[in-house]
């Protein structure tokens, strides 16, 4: 099945001559249990269909279908509600809370909703992420790589079955890299997660089922199975 579905989805910035088309009638959908990388140069229009499908930023036209609704008829309430429960988001630059220990950052999302943890779920993925040992420690105690670990981490708490990541390697070196690709994957297969992953790197893009290429707004290719060197 689909696991979420863009139609003719255009996204404007700006107005007038400063009008910057940043999705020009996108039509792209994502299989559930699927791992698909978004490639493309930098100002392509990457972010924007993750932000836009993830329903941090609205849509100038077009549709979004997610589990039989349509994102771009959804108030800010129902759109918080979906990014609460259904939605993980995995971001670049980590996004951790420097004063909580690793623990408190994976908890946020149940925190700020009120609910109470999965306590199974909670040790599986710290035991799979091997932060175990890492729980009690503050944000500037941690490698890139634990950090972004603890990130996704705090994504999953939720059990999302849709997560989008926006360059989750991008502050990496290629041994952390590996570690967090592993474990996408790895989430992909064995939880059944669609997952969606922004990156500039082909080898990133290696570890996914597919990957989609943009250029100036526009899908310009879409591969299954790709390998790093037909996307270089
Ligand atoms: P990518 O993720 O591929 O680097 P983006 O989706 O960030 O591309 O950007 C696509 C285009 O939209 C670029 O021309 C970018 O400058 C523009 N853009 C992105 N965000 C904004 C914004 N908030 N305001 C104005 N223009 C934006
Ligand atoms: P649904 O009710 O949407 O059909 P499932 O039957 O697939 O959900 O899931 C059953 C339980 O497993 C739910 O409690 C859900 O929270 C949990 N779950 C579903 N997907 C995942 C996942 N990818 N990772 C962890 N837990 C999950």
């Amino acid at each position: 099945g689909i696991a979420i579905q863009a139609i003719d989805l255009v996204k404007n910035y700006g107005t007038g001559s400063n009008m910057v088309h940043a999705l020009r009638g996108v039509n792209v959908s994502f299989e559930r249990g699927k791992f698909t990388a978004i490639m493309g140069p930098s100002g392509s229009g990457k972010s924007t269909l993750m932000h836009t499908l993830a329903g941090l930023d609205s849509a100038t036209s077009g549709h979004i279908l997610f589990g039989g609704a349509d994102l771009t008829r959804m108030n800010d309430k129902q759109l918080t509600l979906l990014r609460r429960h259904k939605i993980g988001f995995i971001f670049q630059s980590f996004n951790l809370l420097p004063v909580f220990t690793a623990e408190q950052n994976i908890l946020m999302p149940l925190t700020l909703a009120g609910d109470k943890p999965d306590r199974a779920w909670f040790d599986l993925l710290v035991e799979t992420l091997g932060l175990k040992q890492r729980l009690n420690h503050r944000p500037n105690e941690l490698s890139g790589g634990q950090q972004q670990r603890v990130a996704i981490a705090r994504a999953l708490i939720t059990k999302p079955k849709l997560v989008f990541a926006d360059e989750p390697t991008g502050n990496l070196d290629s041994v952390s890299s590996a570690e967090v690709l592993g474990f996408l994957k790895r989430s992909v297969n064995e939880l059944g997660q669609t997952i969606v992953m922004v990156t500039h790197d082909a080898v990133a893009a290696s570890y996914a089922d597919r990957a989609i290429v943009f250029s100036d707004g526009r899908i310009v290719a879409d591969e299954q199975h790709p390998n790093a060197e037909v996307m270089n």
